[in-house]
C-alpha cells in the first residue's frame, strides 16, 4: 500500500516506521524544516512499550531511554519536601523517560530510506478521498494518515474539529546542562495552582516541568529567572535544576486540550492519529504513549483487514481508549492545579490518607496496552 503520513512527531513517526518495516511504501511530510523536537524529556509508561514491542520498535526505543526513574522514591510531595504519597517502585516498573531529541532520532533511523520530506506543508482532501496536496500539487494514496498534532489542519479540513480548550496553566521545562543529584527522589511537588516535576535523563541530566494556574498568553523576558522568583524557595534541589539549566533553554508552552474529541478519528481513508485525534493535557504523562498505541494499532489492524475494515475498527478500539484518558487527564489536571487554599488543603490531605496501592491500581488500566485481536 502507498501511505501518507502528515508530520513527523512521535506519533507520525512511530507508525511510518511500523508501516515502513512491513512493507508499505510511506511518505512522510513535515511543514518544519527540521525533524527534530523541543529540548525537553519525555516518560513513557508500559503501555508505550508494549505497542513499541508489538511493531518492533521497542529496544530501539529502550536503547535511548533509562529506567532510572522506576527505581527511584516518586510520588507527590509538598513545597516543603514533605511527601503526601510515595508510590513503591513496583507500581510503575517499566517507567522509562528519555530526551525527546533522542526519541525523535531513533524513529527517524527507523524509517525507510528517503521517506521523509521535510519542509512540505501537506493538505488532506475534505471528504476523505486518500489524496494529499503540497502547494497546489496534489498526490494520491491508498491511505493517508493525520498526525499534524492538536491544532490539525487535517482534522478541521475533515470537519471533525470540536475546538481546543486552554486547560487554565502555563507549564516550563528545562533540562539541566550538567548531572544533578537529587539522591534517588523523583516525580511531583503540588503546591497551590503550582506544580514542579523532577525526571532523570540516561545521561544524569534532569529533565524538569514546572506549571502556574494562569491565564494563557504570558511570557516572560527572561523565563528561568520567572521560574527561580515562583520555585526558589520550595525543596532541594528544586533551585539546583533550575540554576542548572543554561540561560534561554527554558521553554514556556500554555496547555491546551481538544475540547471535545471527535465524533470519528477516520473519513473515508484519511485517519487521525496523535494529538490530532486526541490532544489531551501532560497530567497523565500520556499523550506520546497514546500516539504510539494508535501507531501500533493501526499498523496491526492493516496486516490483517483490507484498509476500510481496519480503519473502522481502529476508529472503534481507539476512540474508546483515548476518550476515557483524555478526559481522566483533564480531570486529574483540576486536581493537581488547585490554587483555593481550602481546595488545595482537602486534595493534600487526601492523598496523605490514600494508600498508594490504590493509586497505582486507578492508572494500572491505563499503563496496559493490548494489541487488537486479529
Ligand atoms: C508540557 C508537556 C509535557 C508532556 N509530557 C509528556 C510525557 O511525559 N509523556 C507523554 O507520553 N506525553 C507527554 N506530553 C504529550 C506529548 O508531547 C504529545 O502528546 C505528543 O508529542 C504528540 O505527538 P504527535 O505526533 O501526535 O503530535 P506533534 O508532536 O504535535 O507532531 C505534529 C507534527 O506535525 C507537523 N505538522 C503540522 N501540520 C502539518 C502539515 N500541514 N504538514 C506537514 N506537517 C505538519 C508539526 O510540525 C509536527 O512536527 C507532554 C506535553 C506537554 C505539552
Amino acid at each position: 500500500m502507498r501511505v501518507a503520513v502528515i508530520g513527523a512527531g512521535i506519533g507520525g513517526l512511530t507508525v511510518a516506521a511500523g508501516l515502513g518495516a512491513d512493507g508499505h511504501e510511506v511518505v512522510v511530510y513535515e511543514r518544519r524544516d527540521e525533524p527534530g523536537a523541543v529540548g525537553a524529556g519525555l516518560t513513557l509508561f508500559g503501555n508505550a512499550f508494549g505497542a513499541l514491542d508489538a511493531i518492533g520498535l521497542g529496544d530501539t526505543v529502550r536503547r535511548a531511554s533509562s529506567d532510572a526513574i522506576a527505581r527511584m522514591r516518586a510520588g507527590q510531595r509538598t513545597p516543603s519536601g514533605d511527601w503526601l504519597v510515595s508510590m513503591p517502585s513496583a507500581m510503575v516498573p517499566t517507567l522509562r523517560s528519555l530526551h525527546r531529541a533522542e526519541l525523535h532520532r531513533a524513529l527517524v533511523d527507523a524509517l525507510p530510506a528517503g521517506s521523509l520530506r521535510l519542509g512540505q506543508s501537506a493538505a488532506v482532501a475534505a471528504g476523505g478521498e486518500p489524496v494529499v496536496s503540497v502547494d497546489g500539487a496534489e498526490e494520491r494514496f491508498d491511505l493517508v494518515i493525520a498526525a499534524d498534532g492538536l491544532r490539525s489542519d487535517a482534522r478541521a479540513l475533515l470537519g471533525l474539529d470540536r475546538g481546543v480548550r486552554y486547560a487554565g496553566y502555563t507549564a516550563w521545562r528545562g533540562i539541566t546542562g550538567s548531572g544533578v543529584d537529587v539522591h534517588g527522589e523523583a516525580g511531583e511537588t503540588w503546591g497551590r495552582g503550582r506544580i514542579f516535576g523532577i525526571v532523570p535523563l540516561p545521561d544524569e541530566r534532569i529533565y524538569w516541568f514546572a506549571t502556574e494556574s494562569t491565564a494563557a498568553g504570558q511570557h516572560a523576558d527572561d523565563e528561568r529567572e520567572a521560574m527561580q522568583e515562583r520555585f526558589g524557595d520550595w525543596h532541594s534541589p528544586i533551585l539546583t535544576c533550575i540554576d542548572s539549566t543554561p540561560t534561554g533553554a527554558v521553554l514556556r508552552h500554555d496547555i491546551y486540550d481538544l475540547a471535545r474529541i471527535p465524533a470519528s478519528f477516520a473519513k473515508g481513508r484519511t485517519v487521525l492519529l496523535g494529538d490530532a485525534a486526541h490532544g489531551m493535557t501532560p497530567n497523565l504523562g500520556q499523550g506520546a504513549g497514546q500516539a504510539i498505541e494508535d501507531a501500533a494499532t493501526l499498523t496491526l489492524l492493516l496486516r490483517n483487514d483490507e484498509p476500510d475494515a481496519a480503519l473502522s475498527r481502529y476508529d472503534a478500539l481507539r476512540r474508546r481508549r483515548t476518550r476515557a484518558i483524555w478526559w481522566q487527564s483533564r480531570q486529574m489536571g483540576r486536581v493537581a492545579q488547585a490554587s483555593h487554599p481550602i481546595g488545595a488543603g482537602i486534595r493534600d490531605a487526601l492523598l496523605r490518607v490514600t494508600p498508594p496501592a490504590s493509586m497505582g491500581r486507578a492508572t494500572q488500566s491505563i499503563q496496559r496496552w493490548t494489541a487488537p485481536p486479529s
